[in-house]
């Protein structure tokens, strides 16, 4: 295969360009951090409260209470909801570890659900099976920034009596029907990690409502169940965040529309360079769904060919996720309900994502698409 020799395109093409995002708004960043640095107050300051009020401005709900990371904020919102041993939470096994994770750190036991080939998130037709006397909450997953069903998923909740917690880790500023993810159900999780939508320069995540007593829980629950100094009236976690990562938080927050209208943008560009390839199954963003391209993911039988032949290139892809939660073996000796899994099962074994972030040039886009395009048609 000839190696490019264009200059646009780097030695290697990285799937996300994190030292290159700083660059774009390093000037603000670095006035943020010192700010925090001469301020003298670290974790759970003012830049902590005003960042929970502007992301619960930009959300359109009550409250956010943050937290040290997504996987915390979960088991935060199922704490808050006092689930724990005895009871079953409905979700997906193609997620990240996290969403079963904190179910099972809570002591509840995860019931999984399949999900659709459309969109790889919950079958909402699949759900009715799984509940039972013990069920007492679903968490649906908006994979790879794509919002599922809320509408038939809170016909369902509502029909049964469920709590819902959205996992919207990946789809921060997502729609669907234009309301934003995260705030359909009684609790919204969301992640900071630096790859997400929303990073942060570190850990970080917040869970959001707009119920007072859910918030009332959520902030002592993060603070070893502590309403105030040295009273604990439930056991908690030390799940804070820092005034370093909140006051770069605020930052980006003022960017986020902007960068997730550039990665929409570039979703579109891939799809018009990769349509019409005999087999190759491109990402749909549903009826009614505002997509933010967290993850640009193609999907293909040859997936592995694929992406040999893109390392081999220096392009860089990644499979989320290569082995689907419930065949983990972490898994192995623990208590957990399934339903048939044949999609989960199928589509790991298919799925490929490519470099995408809102500042992706097109001449790299070129690039990647190129080489996809003659590694299925040599
Ligand atoms: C990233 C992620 C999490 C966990 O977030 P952390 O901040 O890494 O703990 C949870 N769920 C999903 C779907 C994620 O992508």
């Amino acid at each position: 295969m000839i190696q490019s020799i264009n200059l646009k395109i780097p030695e290697r093409v990285k799937i996300i360009d994190l030292a290159g995002h700083y660059k774009l708004i390093q000037d603000e960043i670095d006035e943020a951090i010192k700010g925090v640095l001469e301020s003298g107050n670290y974790v759970l300051g003012n830049n902590v409260a005003s960042f929970e009020q502007e992301l619960a401005h930009y959300l359109g709900c009550k409250h956010v209470v943050s937290c040290a990371n997504g996987t915390d904020a979960l088991y935060l919102a199922l704490r808050a909801l006092d689930i724990g041993h005895g009871d079953e939470v409905i979700t997906v096994s193609h997620s990240f570890f996290a969403t079963t994770g904190s179910i099972l750190l809570s002591g509840a036991t995860p019931v999984f659900v399949d999900i659709r080939e459309s969109d790889f998130n919950i079958d909402p037709l699949k759900i009715e099976e799984q509940i039972t006397k013990k069920t007492k909450a679903i968490i649906p997953v908006h994979l790879y920034g794509n919002p599922c069903d809320m509408t038939e998923i809170m016909k369902l909740a509502k029909k049964h009596n469920l709590y819902v917690i959205e996992d919207t880790a990946q789809a921060i500023g997502a729609k669907h029907k234009g309301k934003i993810a995260g705030t359909f159900g009684d609790l919204g999780t969301f992640s900071f990690f630096p790859t997400k939508n929303l990073g942060a320069f570190g850990d970080g995540g917040a869970v959001c409502t707009n119920d007072d007593k859910l918030a009332e829980n959520l902030r002592k629950i993060r603070v070893h169940g502590s309403p105030g100094r040295y009273v604990h009236e439930v056991l908690g976690i030390n799940s804070r965040l820092d005034e370093i990562q909140a006051a770069i938080l605020k930052v980006e927050l003022r960017y986020l529309d902007k960068w997730n209208t550039k990665r929409q943008a570039a979703a579109k560009y891939y799809s018009e360079q990769l349509s019409k390839i005999p087999e190759l199954i491109l990402p749909v963003c549903l009826d009614g769904n505002e997509h933010v391209f967290h993850q640009y993911t193609i999907r293909h039988s040859k997936r592995d060919r694929i992406q040999e032949e893109l390392k081999k290139l220096n392009i860089e892809s990644i499979i989320y996720y290569p082995i689907p939660i419930h065949k983990q073996k972490a898994l192995e000796k623990i208590n957990f309900k399934k339903g048939s899994l044949h999609v989960t099962e199928k589509i790991c074994n298919e799925v490929l994502s490519v470099p995408i972030y809102p500042s992706i040039s097109q001449d790299i886009q070129d690039h990647v698409a190129k080489n996809i395009k003659s590694i299925l048609n040599p």
